[in-house]
């Protein structure tokens, strides 16, 4: 059925090539006509029989012009030269076809080529039936050349106008050309360079490394760096050796390899990269370490990474065999830059650096954790030398510094931990020095201090104590006590309120302990003000029964009296109770007065206003300066305990007490003498004049109810 349906049809089968002379024709004039191919077909007599479009657009005329004329009439370059072609192949039975080139002009005047061959068509037996002549036209070999000359000076000028060095090398690293700045950068005129090893350009060992590399690269074809950039080094003319990033490019053209390569000078770049690191590695101002790179470089020496064992460096153990660290902080010393300004403070900052340097082994790394805290871990041989280090250390440190064309003097304080059996990490000894320097400023600071293992039971009590402490006000755990204040005859002039804690399980916590408890917490506040508004409840009481003493201090923070709302919020309280107003008074301490000054001089103005009087707590235990003093509207000054609890045996503090209060009235201001216990003490101040006095001579601090009896028992002889 299949077959009768294709022979039926009358149609070829597609797998049958028809072979009728329409067909070839046809076929051939296709393929002739493809292509920018110019085509002739001249008969034995060298008549056109035909000429396709670009041969006849050659000669300037249509193919019509031209079929069916002989050519011989028309004066044409390529006419002559076909014929020329067809002359050796027409008279000679052997060669089959002949080149034929030839130049010709355009009508636009751009000359072109023309080659291309004849071919004898012959019949079966061997009878030439006709020429067929075959050409393809190539551009005008001036404007080649002239567009080869004009790309290449474009090149050489790109290539000197590029900032980074170029430089082509062949397959054996065979300099071929080089730009300007690659001249430049690496000091040569060209004409020193060209035909040289690249490996010039390199310093040892990369110049003998380059040799291996191209070596190994010819036999396995196996390449690096190409197309991968690297920073690797250059050496210039004058062997200095200088950082370069270079990327390499390969360019092949058949057998033939060329290398190019890009050459960077980055000595800025690696410089700007340096800085930064060393910047992120170390403080701007002193020039040590910063706490994160300090505990980089000790953890990496702990764990025995550090092995650079140099003269001087950490690594080497000529300080000793044990690890000694020394956590230094300055106590108050934003007081310094209060006092003289931030460029003092900074001045006494490098000075301290420069003395821990001068004082701690040479391999000893410091670094600056904070503001005004240092830590530098040393090598020590025992931990008598660390103790030897940390009192020379101190001294130092705490010897007048002249910064700025000041004099400061720093108190500091140093808490020190030396490796034994129970450090295995920087961590544990870090933590031990913390703990000691946490100690030391528990204990008032301006000391050394090693750790001791109870240190790790007072932090743990501190810790515990803030949890408590949260729930002491909701637990009513809390109450006030008042100390009286005698006059110069013994008479209840005042009282202070002092807080006190009775924890359900711990029994009674001293305020000496909690009041630093609740400041580092924060605690300070709410309980500063369940104090405020418990004393004023019982100032009212007391009003209400007529015992209410002239003045009842109440102890402020320094945190709360500098941050908090104390005016506003004692503004609220005393509202309802006006006349509370002049028997109320502050304390606040030298040190909070003196450490935001301006802030001091406006809080005690607006109390001052409110009639409330503020006095100066614990005066001559800080940086104790009546210059100071005298800026702030107070109206009393409290001597601290420490002086007097040498008098009348010492003579330093007899002389001390005498100027205070002789200072403090020449600025029109009350003394109290705080801690007297003996009548000895009481007699002396009398005698230097002190107006007022408060201790356990004259009563300890007790219940309001005892101290209404006090005052209400002075009171009534006076009534009689
Ligand atoms: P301070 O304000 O200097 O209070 C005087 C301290 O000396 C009181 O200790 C008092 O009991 C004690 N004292 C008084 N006379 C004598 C004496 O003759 N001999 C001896 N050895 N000590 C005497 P206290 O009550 O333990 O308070 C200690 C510190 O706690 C106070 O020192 C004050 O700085 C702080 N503090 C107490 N209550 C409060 C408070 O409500 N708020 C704040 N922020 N701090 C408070
Ligand atoms: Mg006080
Ligand atoms: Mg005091």
């Amino acid at each position: 059925m299949k077959g009768s349906e294709s022979s039926g049809s009358g149609v070829a089968h597609p797998t049958e090539m028809p072979r009728d002379r329409a067909f070839l024709a046809s076929l051939a004039a296709s393929l002739l006509d493809t292509g920018g191919m110019a085509l002739v077909y001249l008969d034995r007599n060298r008549v056109c029989r035909h000429a396709d479009q670009h041969f006849a657009a050659a000669l300037g005329r249509s193919p019509a012009d031209l079929t069916g004329r002989p050519l011989d009439g028309i004066e044409h370059p390529i006419v002559a030269a076909l014929g020329a072609a067809i002359a050796v192949v027409a008279g000679s039975p052997a060669p089959r076809s002949a080149p034929v080139d030839c130049q010709t002009v355009g009508c636009d005047g751009h000359r072109s080529i023309l080659s291309g061959s004849v071919i004898v068509h012959r019949d079966a037996a061997g009878a030439t039936l006709g020429y067929l002549g075959t050409f393809h036209q190539t551009g005008d070999p001036d404007r080649i050349a002239e567009f080869v000359i004009r790309r290449d000076a474009f090149v050489a000028t790109l290539l000197d106008a590029a900032v980074d060095g170029i430089i082509v090398s062949d397959r054996s690293g065979i300099i071929r050309s080089i730009n300007r700045a690659c001249c430049r950068l690496f000091g040569y005129e060209d004409s020193e360079l060209i035909g040289r090893n690249m490996a010039i350009l390199m310093p040892p060992p990369f110049s003998r490394d380059h040799d291996r590399y191209i070596d190994t690269y010819r036999r396995t074809d196996r390449a690096k760096i190409i197309g991968i950039g690297r920073d690797t080094l250059g050496q210039r003319r004058d062997g200095t050796v200088f950082p370069i990033h270079l990327s390499v490019g390969e360019a092949r053209l058949g057998d033939e390899v060329t290398f190019v390569g890009i050459i960077r000078d980055i000595s800025d770049r690696l410089a700007a990269e340096q800085r930064a690191s060393y910047l992120a590695r170390h403080d701007p101002l002193t020039g040590v370490l910063t706490r994160t790179a300090f505990l980089e470089e000790c953890e990496a020496l702990f764990a025995g990474r550090r092995t650079d064992g140099l003269e001087g460096g950490i690594a080497d153990r000529s300080g000793g065999d044990l690890f000694a660290l020394f956590s230094l902080d300055v106590d108050q010393f934003s007081d310094v830059n209060e006092a003289f300004g931030f460029h003092v403070g900074d001045a006494a900052l490098k000075a301290m650096v420069s003395r821990v340097t001068e004082v701690l082994p040479p391999n000893t790394i410091i670094c600056r954790i904070a503001a005004d805290e240092f830590a530098a871990l040393a090598r020590v041989t025992d931990a008598e030398h660390a103790r030897t280090l940390a009192g020379v250390l101190h001294d130092r440190l705490t010897a007048s510094i002249y910064a700025d064309r000041h004099w400061v003097r720093l108190r500091l304080s140093v808490g020190a931990a030396v490796q034994d059996e129970t450090v295995s990490t920087l961590e544990d000894l870090n933590a031990k020095a913390k703990l000691a320097l946490q100690a030391i400023q528990h204990n008032g600071g301006n000391a050394v201090c090693f750790y001791t293992p109870e240190m790790a039971a007072a932090a743990t009590r501190r810790m515990m104590l803030t949890m408590h402490l949260t729930h002491a006000i909701e637990r009513n755990e809390l109450r006030l006590v008042y100390q009286p204040i005698v006059d110069k005859a013994g008479r209840v002039g005042s009282a202070e309120a002092l807080l006190r804690w009775d924890h359900h399980a711990l029994g009674p916590v001293s305020p000496a302990e909690f009041i630093p408890v609740a400041e580092e917490s924060g605690l300070i506040v709410p309980i500063t003000d369940w104090v405020l508004s418990t004393a004023i409840a019982q100032m009212t009481d007391w009003e209400a029964e007529g015992v209410l003493p002239d003045r009842v201090f109440l102890n402020i923070s320094g945190l709360q009296f500098l941050r908090g709302n104390l005016t506003a919020r004692l503004g609220e309280l005393l509202g309802e109770h006006p006349s509370l107003r002049s028997h109320l008074g502050l304390e606040i301490t030298e040190q909070a007065a003196v450490r935001d000054l301006k802030v001091a001089v406006r809080t005690l103005g607006e109390l001052a206003d409110l009639g409330i009087q503020a006095a100066i707590d614990d005066f001559g235990s800080g940086y104790s300066s009546l210059s100071y003093v005298q800026q702030l509207p107070v109206a009393k000054l409290k001597i601290d305990r420490a002086f007097v609890i040498d008098v009348p045996e010492n003579p330093k503090s007899n002389a001390l007490v005498r100027a205070a209060v002789g200072m403090a009235h020449g600025l029109g201001l009350t003394t109290v003498a705080e801690g007297v216990e003996t009548e000895e003490q009481r007699d002396f101040l009398v005698s230097v004049g002190c107006d007022m006095m408060q201790g356990y001579l004259f009563g300890r601090p007790m219940a309001p109810e005892a101290l209404a009896d006090m005052v209400r028992s002075q009171a009534a002889p006076a009534i009689v």
